[in-house]
């Protein structure tokens, strides 16, 4: 095998005449391919349930994006049964082979870039940009996957012995459950499912609803690569109804999650109890949320930090669990910075995602009342300097929301809001700010903005996070530049896009002969 080596997906230039038309031709094109019905794909066949759930425009609700078939308990049990059967054939390919699954599904991205970037503007609320890093990311973790998976198939180095044949080989786990998040609609869905596969696992695939019609998409692309039949097993459905089914299964092997800390912790729960006749501890890969903060203090270049707190904090209105939703700020420049922060987020229009307004909606009604929940409790707790207002007349609108004098107790500087309200803390020293950020039982991403070498250093060295960045941005984590996941409450830090990512769907086998 020779591919050549790994290297980022470059980012469309939307300011070129060209890429601008090509946008809106496919997102033309892919307006006039809305309402269909997706079927279910279990086993190689597709399947069309009686129960479809409605995907809609979260900039428009009454638009409809498509309609999903929905898996009931009996279909996630054949789903199982198909995975099952097909494990035995796919943990026999080759790592090379499965990875060429994964080189050809990126080739086809790239080459329906525009048309699946389209599809997220469309049923996720991303702008241009957002929509194309999503892409761009997908195809980062496919392309990167494959080449994690060759180095992995040669196993690991081990120390001679004399007399002996030793060496170590990775095998695969199983069933794996794989439930991705609706934030990133093609590219996590898509690092999950392969990072499963390609180390011959096989799978089912729980999309998340909102985003259920780009998963759709990405199964037709396996489909067009001849994944071999129930190696990824599409299985859209209520989690209440089939989640836990899946996750508790005595036949599934491990389980895969990217969401909310609530569903990771009862994921977490139920999949270690175990059932009479299982024969093995299932394992757990998950991504659960952030409070992530940003230091500033007095050294600090300030218009550098006052656009990477709005861009951490605002960017795809917040709905990132790497979201920057605190900014902790030395009182000796806090007004200064405040000033810049307010008048950067005030330039930010919002408006449609298909004509590329910086600010879309949030992804649904639910977001919808939870972020304006949160507004209110601001609004009784802390000083409003900014927005405040939502509209979900036709889409589900919230302004970008500053909070100031948020104290470390304050509500808004504790829980995960996962849309664009940012909280302002005001201290006294760089040790309290970082005392400050370190104060929750999160620890995914942070920033820090100084100059002063020996802070940057104490940051290194204190912030409990798994992704610190110093004098940047929290947000947009590259794929094998910037292995993502946190600590604590926000998962297994598991690092995806690392070289160790793998690692979590494998089981190694050591075999020794005397000669
Ligand atoms: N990897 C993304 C980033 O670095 C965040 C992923 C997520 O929100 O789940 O911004």
């Amino acid at each position: 095998m020779n591919l050549t080596p790994y290297q980022n997906e470059p980012y469309l230039d939307y300011t070129a005449p060209d890429n601008k038309e090509k946008m809106r031709q496919a997102l033309e094109k892919v307006r006039n391919q809305l309402g269909q019905t997706y079927p279910l794909w279990i086993d190689g066949k597709e399947l069309r349930s009686d129960k479809v759930e409605q995907s809609v425009n979260p900039a428009r609700h009454k638009e409809v994006i498509g309609y999903v078939s929905q898996a009931d308990a009996s279909a996630v049990e054949k789903a199982i049964q198909a995975a099952s059967s097909a494990f035995e054939t796919w943990r026999h390919t080759s790592f090379e082979e499965r990875a060429l699954y994964l080189v050809k599904a990126a080739a086809i991205m790239r080459r329906r870039k525009q048309e699946l970037c389209a599809w997220q503007i469309l049923e996720s609320g991303k702008n241009w940009a957002e929509a194309d890093a999503d892409v761009a990311e997908a195809i980062d973790f496919l392309e990167f996957y494959a080449r994690q998976a060759v180095r992995l198939g040669k196993g690991q180095k081990l120390h001679p012995y004399p007399g002996e044949d030793n060496r170590l080989e990775y095998l695969p786990l199983g069933v794996g459950i794989v439930i991705p998040p609706w934030n990133f609609p093609l590219a996590i869905l898509a690092g999950m499912t392969t990072s499963a596969i390609v180390t011959g696992n096989t799978v089912l695939l729980k999309p998340a609803p909102q985003s259920s019609v780009m998963a759709a998409k990405f199964i037709e692309i396996l489909q067009e690569i001849h994944l071999p039949q129930g190696v990824v097993n599409f299985v859209p459905g209520p989690p209440e109804e089939i989640g836990d089914l899946m996750v508790g299964h005595r036949d599934t092997r491990f389980i895969s999650f990217t969401g909310s800390k609530a569903t990771g912790l009862h994921i977490d729960e139920l999949a270690h109890r175990k059932l009479d006749g299982q024969r093995w501890l299932k394992r757990v890969i998950a991504e659960m949320g952030g409070k992530d903060g940003i230091v500033v203090d007095e050294t600090a270049d300030l218009d550098a930090a006052a656009e990477g707190i709005v861009k951490s904090a605002f960017g795809f209105q917040g709905q990132k669990c790497s979201a920057g939703s605190r900014a902790i700020i030395h009182e000796k420049i806090y007004d200064e910075l405040v000033k810049k922060v307010l008048e950067e987020t005030k330039a930010l229009k919002m408006g449609a995602p298909a004509d590329n307004y910086p600010v879309g909606p949030v992804i649904d009604r639910k977001a919808f009342d939870k972020v304006t929940g949160y507004i209110e409790i601001g609004n009784q707790e802390n000083t409003l300097l900014l927005g405040g207002h939502a509209d979900d007349s036709e889409g589900y609108y919230i302004q970008p929301t500053i909070f100031g004098d948020c104290t470390r107790e304050s509500q808004i500087m504790k829980e995960e809001i996962f849309g664009p309200v940012l909280s302002l803390c005001k201290v006294s020293s760089f040790e309290e700010g970082i005392d400050v950020y370190n104060d929750t039982e999160y620890g995914l991403t942070g920033g820090v903005f100084s100059r002063d070498r020996s802070r940057l250093e104490y940051a290194r060295k204190h912030m409990m996070c798994g992704n610190l960045y110093l004098n940047r941005k929290c947000t947009g984590a590259l794929v094998g530049v910037q292995p993502f996941g946190g600590f604590n409450m926000s998962g297994t830090d598991s690092k995806a896009g690392g070289e160790d990512y793998l690692l979590n769907f494998v089981q190694a086998k050591v075999v020794t002969e005397a000669f």
